[in-house]
């Protein structure tokens, strides 16, 4: 019979994860070709996340936890739930069930009877959430099209059912900036995508304020394209043909009428934007020095506190 691990990180769920595990236990009597383990990720949660699932644990061996030492994000707790998964198939999905595990057998089906090694799942609206951040959202998936070469599916979700061989590949991209949407995309395979309407979270609240999701969009940008400093050198050049343009004009004009000293305020306003272009540059060239910078401290990518499950091969060295 086939395993299937679930990931699920949770980052202050306490109310969240009881109806979760209530979902999950419909979904896996309706598996019947395969059983389910459960891996929830406590990221560093302030709440009671840890004591619940404790809980559920001693109740159902198919529960099983991790707790980190703080909270290290999503991208690093689906990293870690990777790692300790050893499911013939695993699955990763939020525990707000705004991704719906009603889905997961039809994953199932596809996987195993046809010839996909992953079934991917996409938000086609994006009802319920703010309109400006909507906007936002579709603006990056717009420019990330244009920027790499790596495909991101605009409405893509992390909730996904992958084969061993998948995760095997996924587990060898160990950077230490994730952004998952990418790197699903970059060890390539066959995806077959799964649309849904979106759902709105069962309890708690989005932990991802926009700020954060901006942070999140940079790291996007820098991990998976170097056309930000393509542009940077650009616009250096066409600076360099607007200034000898403006030269010539000049040095023109004052040969056939003099040099009356005028113009100064516009001189300003030139010098203050060429100035703030430059910074801009810098800032880009910047953002790659310290993603560089933080990729070569080779840090860990989280620290486990505790957990019920076996050590991996690596932590066992
Ligand atoms: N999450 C996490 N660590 C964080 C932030 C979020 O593990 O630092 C988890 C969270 O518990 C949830 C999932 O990531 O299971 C998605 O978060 P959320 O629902 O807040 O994001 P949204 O669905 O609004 O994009
Ligand atoms: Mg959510």
């Amino acid at each position: 019979m086939d395993k299937i691990s679930v990931i699920v990180p949770c980052y202050n769920e306490q109310e969240a994860i009881p109806i979760f595990y209530s979902e999950i236990t419909k979904t896996a009597k309706k598996l019947s070709q395969a059983e389910l383990e459960v891996i929830f990720i406590n990221d560093g949660s302030k709440d009671s996340s840890l004591a619940e699932m404790k809980k559920l644990a001693k109740a159902d061996s198919r529960i099983k936890y991790l707790s980190f030492s703080r909270n290290f994000g999503k991208e690093a707790a689906m990293y870690a739930g990777l790692t300790y998964a050893d499911g013939d198939y695993v699955a990763i999905m939020d525990v707000d069930l705004q991704d719906p595990p009603s889905l997961l057998p039809e994953m199932y089906r596809i996987i195993t009877e046809e010839t996909y090694d992953c079934v991917a799942t996409r938000r086609v609206t994006r009802k319920g959430e703010p309109p400006i951040r909507s906007f936002f959202a579709r603006r990056f998936y717009a420019m990330m099209h244009r920027l790499s070469k790596t495909e991101i599916v605009d409405g893509a979700r992390d909730y996904r059912l992958m084969t061993r061989q998948f995760v095997q590949e996924l587990l060898r991209l160990g950077e230490y900036n994730r952004f998952s949407k990418g790197l699903f995309g970059w060890v390539g395979f066959e995806t077959k995508w799964l649309e849904y309407e979106n759902v709105e979270r069962s309890a708690g609240e989005t932990k991802w304020s926009f700020w954060k999701l901006l942070i999140y969009s940079i790291d996007g940008i820098v991990g998976f394209s170097t056309a930000p400093l393509a542009i940077a050198a650009f616009l250096g050049v066409f600076f360099c043909l607007v200034a000898f343009l403006a030269l010539c004009f000049i040095i023109v004009r004052t040969l056939l009428f003099g040099d009356p000293v005028s113009g100064w305020p516009s001189m300003t306003c030139i010098i203050i934007f060429i100035g703030g272009i430059q910074l801009f540059c810098i800032g880009i060239l910047g953002e790659y020095l310290a993603k560089t910078y933080m990729e070569t401290k080779r840090r860990p990518i989280f620290i486990c506190k505790e957990t019920n499950m076996e050590k991996t091969a690596e932590e066992k060295e």
